[in-house]
């Protein structure tokens, strides 16, 4: 979809990437690394004074106490770190339960260990956890439950109500979650809560997140991985044959970024809630069925009031119609008449952006 923007000029709201950079002391920090000879490999398990930074961030903002030598590791985004996650955890025949709709590379790497994916589906309009269909579920051979909250592409935050379904769940029947967080530090309206913060979780969950988005570095890839030490080292083994190690200036840089003031997190996430509301109002204006997010930085509308029934065409049609890029739901599904009619809009973009991008689309209307 960001070739097809790149193609036709439209105004990408598709791929989840911010428009402007991150804290210019952050990229300052990047030049400062790369000037001052930080670039040769950088430990396996990520450089020293960034693990002790991811360590002290869950303690600031989640009340974790992780040791940064044994229980953090630094992998090549959060995408990294799931695929490592699942060669460390997932054997072939294993059932690993995802939710429906799934960040794509799930599925992917789920398919190549030889895993068999379960979803368990969040439906429109409100997009809740149906506790009842996890329980269901799991079977004999379930190892994982793969989680994300904030979750792309719906914008769903799980309830504490939910949060302690899935971990009675994996307690129940001694699961391994994966819990990609890439989303913490944008929720509007609750804060965020780690499922390794809750009752004999911490011991069974490995938690992943990223300097892309809280950051708006995504092209950077450091992400990491904390959780107990034998789900980390075995996370490592996977590592060290996938990258071996990541990139090593930018990873100083993050280092300094997680160290950053409680105010840059907080306009951070008042920043992008103000987006959320501009394009959410917009959409609603134009006539679109909005699901406003709690969380992440898209929105989900359903296109059937403006007369479509199919995201994936409405999609492709879209940059000729009316010069914007959105992506399908439909990507993200097994249940594909599930997400169907259901398109997903970033606003982690300049406001003037998402003003040009909604007078195109005041052509649909
Ligand atoms: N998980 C989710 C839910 C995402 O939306 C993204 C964003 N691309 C990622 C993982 C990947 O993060 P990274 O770019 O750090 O690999
Ligand atoms: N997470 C972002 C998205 O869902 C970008 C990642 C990607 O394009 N694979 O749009």
């Amino acid at each position: 979809m960001s070739a097809l923007a790149q193609r036709t000029g439209a105004v990408n709201l598709g791929q989840g990437f911010p428009d402007t950079d991150g804290p210019h002391e952050v990229l300052e920090a990047a030049v400062h690394a790369l000037r001052s000879g930080r670039n040769q490999y950088a430990p396996g398990a990520g450089v020293p004074e960034l693990r002790r930074a991811i360590a002290a961030h869950q303690h600031r903002f989640y009340g974790m106490e992780l040791d940064p030598e044994t229980e953090v590791a630094v992998t090549t985004g959060a995408t990294e770190a799931i695929a490592a996650a699942m060669l460390a955890f997932v054997e072939a025949g294993d059932e690993v339960i995802v939710l429906e709709p799934y960040y794509d590379s799930y599925v992917a790497v789920i398919q190549m260990v030889g895993g068999v994916r379960r979803p368990v589906t969040l439906r429109a309009p409100d997009f809740r956890l149906p506790v009842d269909e996890l329980r269901a579920a799991v079977g004999p051979r379930t190892t994982t439950i793969v989680l994300n909250s904030p979750h792309n592409p719906t914008g769903a935050v799980l309830r504490a109500e939910e949060l302690e379904a899935v971990a009675q769940v994996a307690r129940e029947h001694d699961l391994v979650v994966v819990s990609d967080e890439v989303y913490e530090h944008l929720t509007f309206d609750v804060p965020h809560v780690p499922i390794a913060t809750l009752p004999g979780m911490a011991e069974r969950t490995l938690t992943v997140s990223s300097g892309g988005k809280t950051f708006s570095f995504t092209g950077w890839k450091v992400g990491w991985a904390c959780g107990p030490a034998p789900l980390i080292e075995s996370l490592l083994k996977a590592k060290q044959f996938m990258t071996f190690t990541s990139g090593a200036p930018l990873q100083p840089a993050i280092a300094e970024a997680l160290m950053l003031g409680d105010d840059f997190f907080a306009e951070f996430s008042a920043g992008m809630r103000a987006r959320r509301d501009q394009l959410c109002t917009g959409l609603a204006e134009i006539g679109f069925d909005v699901f406003v997010p709690d969380g992440t930085y898209f929105a989900t509308t359903d296109i059937r009031p403006l007369g479509f029934d199919d995201g994936l065409e409405f999609c492709r049609s879209l940059p000729e119609r009316a010069g914007v890029v959105a992506v399908p739901h439909q990507a993200f599904y097994d249940d594909v008449e599930a997400g169907r009619p259901l398109v997903r809009w970033a606003f982690c973009k300049r406001p003037e952006v998402i003003d040009e991008a909604l007078w195109r689309l005041s052509v649909l209307s």
